[in-house]
């Protein structure tokens, strides 16, 4: 989008990823290009941005959308869409009952988006059965703020990450999960901060902390009890503080008692050293200044409310929180995972922090004109899913998520969609679970969709439409509310997004007397004020001004004012290990990735850090199963079977594993984690245990392999058994593959991959070693390359996937070709490290090994860390590594 003058124009929004919410500004060129920079002034990131923040100018094209309706798979009007929808939902529930439909909807969405979500499900359908996939996020976090402040309240803002002296990172690998915050961090710990990481993983966040604690898994709540005892012995609590503004101090002593509390009994039934366990101690007595944020590894657990709540519990029982640079701080992972927690998107919360009691219940009913609003909570996410798949639910409508991959024991959510009469998916692209949809209706992807998302620290910010919207697709809140006008209710007019916004701000500000989520400064605004509202931290009083940090006062929004600490007992996993499954599965993410690829899946840059799916287990674990480094695996649990590439490192635990969870059936079907994971989930939140599942590993011992480059994807081919991996590169894709069949499904493999290639073909086979190699030349141009064996032996792929980018290939690519690489060169870069500038490891190990002892210094030879810092943690890691096996100090600060 050029102006008048040819310059381009820029427009301020914000990522679309993780919830530090960075704002971005992004500089619109003809099509849908657009260069993108983080927003020097935003105040959550003042210009930073991640790897996946900077590659966002790659995945805005149009593959894999979805640009019109489809029923049945079919082209569709609009009308016709919105009119069967309508119709189906309708008949449904005059037949059924108002319970036999859903709601799954997703952080992705924007707050309007929402709002009007839950206004339609829960005020008008008048069903709780609306639940967002921020369950498998952050409810545990959302229940332990409940009981503990009496709402959903985050205190802190990130302003306390700089104040405080100490930082504990409980379940959080910060230096890939919210980098942004991390790199601040960074510069705090620079200035004299002490980072203490509790996590059974050796993280990058825990690699370069003053202590890591490699906790055995869900022992959380023992560790922080033991915590809470330790401060009460040596008299490090504030009794004033307390008896001023905390409920239930003695119950929780009285429950710390039933065990014993010594630092030795904790530290052995966490599996740490005792010094260790003390050293923690000792710096939270330390540091009234303390900040002690907890993510997945903590919420996402059969125990996840007692761990919030343990960590809550030291905070109030010091005082330490309403402070500067002192809170319990919960961080979220998607862009606008609070924003659904504001407006109702949870299956137990109504909107605008109001609950299912009557007097809130009825409230909202008369804002919204709707006597039929929902009296009681509705299903969450897993309880949700269960009911499709025995019945109780005959229609579901999936917005913006992919729960065919994402949620646990997907095997079992596949089946349920399958058997499911009515399946409505809104998307921007097509997934694993728009397979299963009746009725496909095309959204707006990030940089077409208008509206606002809440970050971790309770800040909005716009997300502002860099393009037209593609095709036909539509923004979210408007399809909802198309239906939700054909089903016959009123209330759904708005003529913009701006209407919506002040409608849902009207909502916080009506007959609120104590809520502190109230947006009456907000509830007045013109399109053209919201066009430009400026990013603003909840609560927005009256005269426009936000609030950054929460319960300065000592006051809560309980009905004494007094936040309440609960007792906690610490629990082991939902399933324990057994001798058939006796190792611990713990599922997370991994740097340049996002959920389930839809959009980082389309950046080459972002696909090379990790290419396939790992598993990483410890070397003694390994060494007992026959598994060397870079061999396939088989991981089974009680829920199915992945095979996934083993990382054998020290930086996992004895009898733990971990697998990311982004794989799915367009990239690497065999690699989908979540469909191992027990769906457990913790009793009150509803959030599921993805973090340990019982498991076993054994070598997956393929009897052949090999690799096909191509300029298009292909999909595994279907009834063969193969090990299949799509990772897309600059020029072409590459299909990795691995199998235990014979020659014979060889051949029938060879036959599909090359069927329809044209072209002057180069050959080469070696019978005695199963070597086929050939490449595919069509006017001057590479085509495509398949190179198969039994050995085992393969060259590196870096050079050949980059010759697909040649108009012309040389005489000396030519004659190389099937070596797989040009003569005397090495062509493999290793893994990549740095996604910004492609710099490899082989590259980073080079300047390392040449003197370069600091990532700045790497940064000054290689490039490697100089663009958005992502990789720094890992450039240290690498340095420190081989600091270790050379026995040299590393300065790695
Ligand atoms: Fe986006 Fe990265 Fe910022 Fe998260 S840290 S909001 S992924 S740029």
């Amino acid at each position: 989008m050029a102006d008048g003058s040819g310059a381009l124009k820029a427009v301020k929004t914000t990522c679309a990823y993780c919830g530090v919410g960075c704002g971005v500004t992004g500089a619109v060129g003809e099509g849908r290009a657009v260069a993108i920079a983080g927003d020097a002034v935003h105040p959550a990131n003042l210009g930073r941005l991640c790897s996946k923040g900077s590659a966002l100018g790659a995945t805005v094209g149009l593959e894999g959308r979805l640009l019109e309706p489809t029923i049945n798979g079919k082209a569709a009007s609009w009308a016709e869409a919105t009119a069967l929808v309508a119709k189906r939902f309708k008949d449904t529930i005059a037949k059924h009952g108002r319970d036999s439909v859903a709601f799954y909807v997703s952080g992705q969405l924007l707050t309007e988006d929402y709002y009007v979500a839950n206004k339609l499900m829960k005020g008008f359908i008048g069903s709780g059965n609306i639940d967002t996939n921020s369950r498998l996020c952050m409810a545990s976090a959302v229940a332990a703020h409940k009981q503990a402040f009496g709402a959903d309240l985050v205190p802190g803002c990130y302003e306390d990450l700089d104040l405080a002296g100490l930082v504990v990172f409980s379940g959080h690998n910060a230096a890939w999960t919210h980098p942004v915050l991390f790199r601040r961090m960074e510069a705090a710990k620079a200035r004299g901060q002490k980072h203490v990481v509790i996590d059974p993983r050796r993280t990058d966040t825990a690699e370069g902390a003053d202590l890591h604690l490699a906790i055995a898994p869900q022992s959380d709540v023992r560790l922080w009890n033991g915590l809470l005892a330790d401060l009460i012995r040596r008299g490090a609590i504030d009794r004033d503080y307390i008896a001023q503004h905390v409920n239930n101090f003695d119950q929780v002593v009285a429950s710390l008692l039933e065990m014993d509390q010594s630092v030795s009994a904790v530290a052995a039934d966490c599996g740490v050293p005792v010094e260790a366990v003390q050293d923690f101690y000792d710096l939270f007595a330390e540091h009234e200044r303390t900040v002690s944020l907890f993510s997945m590894g903590a919420n996402q657990s059969a125990q996840g409310v007692a761990k919030g709540l343990s960590i809550i519990n030291a905070h109030l029982a010091t005082g330490r929180i309403g402070k500067p640079g002192a809170c319990p701080f919960s961080i979220t992972g998607q862009p606008n995972a609070m924003g659904g927690r504001e407006t109702g998107g949870m299956a137990n919360t109504l909107a605008g922090h109001m609950d299912f009691a009557p007097e809130d219940r009825d409230r909202v009913a008369r804002f919204w004109g709707a006597p039929d609003t929902a009296r009681a909570p509705g299903l969450k996410a897993i309880e949700m899913f269960e009911a499709v798949r025995d019945g109780r639910i005959k229609a579901i409508w999936v917005m913006a998520t992919n729960p065919a991959v994402s949620l646990p024991d997907s095997g079992a959510i596949r089946e349920a969609l399958a058997a499911c009469p009515f399946v409505v998916v809104s998307d921007c692209v097509e997934t694993d679970t728009t397979a299963f949809a009746d009725v496909k209706l095309p959204a707006l992807g990030w940089g077409e969709k208008d509206g606002t998302v809440t970050n971790s620290e309770r800040r909005i910010s716009r997300q502002r439409a860099l393009f037209p919207a593609p095709g036909r697709a539509r923004a979210d809140w408007k399809i909802m509310a198309d239906v939700a006008t054909t089903m016959g209710f009123d209330g759904f007019g708005w003529a913009n997004n701006a209407g919506v916004f002040r409608e849902w701000a009207r909502l916080t500000a009506y007959e609120n007397t104590s809520r502190l989520l109230n947006l009456s400064g907000l509830s007045a605004l013109t399109p053209e004020a919201y066009g430009e509202l400026l990013p603003i931290q909840w609560p927005v009083t009256a005269d426009g001004k936000g609030t950054p940090r929460l319960f300065v006062d000592g006051r809560f929004q309980t009905l004494d004012g007094r936040a309440r600490m609960v007792p906690t007992r610490p629990r082991g996993p939902a399933e324990a290990v057994t001798g058939a499954f006796p190792m611990s599965l713990n599922t997370g993410r991994i740097r340049d990735q996002w959920h389930t690829m839809t959009r980082t899946g389309l950046a080459p840059d972002l696909c090379r850090h990790a290419p396939e799916p790992y598993v990483e287990i410890h070397p003694e674990d390994a060494q007992a199963r026959g598994l060397r480094d870079g061999a396939l695996a088989r991981v089974i649990t009680g829920r199915g079977e992945a095979v996934a590439v083993a990382k054998v490192t020290d930086r996992q635990r004895r009898g733990d594993l971990f697998m990311p969870m982004h794989w799915t059936d367009a990239f690497a079907p065999s690699g989908r984690a979540n469909a191992l994971v027990a769906p457990n989930i913790d009793p009150t939140s509803g959030q599921p245990e993805f973090k340990h599942t019982p498991a076993r590993i054994s070598a997956y011992r393929e009897t052949w392999t090999g690799f096909f480059l191509t300029r298009s994807s292909l999909a595994s081919p279907g009834g063969l058994d193969l090990v299949w991996r799509r990772i897309p590169q600059d020029a072409c894709q590459q299909h990795e593959f691995a199998g235990r069949g014979d020659a014979v499904e060889r051949d029938a493999l060879r036959k599909i991959l090359t069927k329809g290639l044209a072209g002057e073909l180069v050959t080469y086979e070696d019978a005695a070693s199963g070597a086929r190699r050939q490449a595919w030349i069509d006017d001057g141009c590479l085509v495509a390359v398949l190179f198969m064996t039994t050995s085992g032996r393969l060259p590196a792929r870096d050079w050949l996937a980059e010759l697909f980018a040649q108009d012309d290939l040389s005489a000396e690519a030519r004659s190389t070709l099937l070596f797989g690489r040009p003569p005397g060169a090495v062509a493999d870069k290793g893994p990549m490290v740095c996604a910004c500038l492609k710099v490899g490891a082989k590259a980073v190990d080079a300047a390392i090994a040449a003197g370069a002892r600091t990532p700045d210094a790497v940064g000054k030879v290689t490039g490697a860390g100089t663009n958005c810092g992502s990789c720094r943690p890992e450039i240290a890691r690498m340095i420190k590594a081989m600091a270790a096996n050379s026995k040299e100090p590393a300065h790695v600060g």
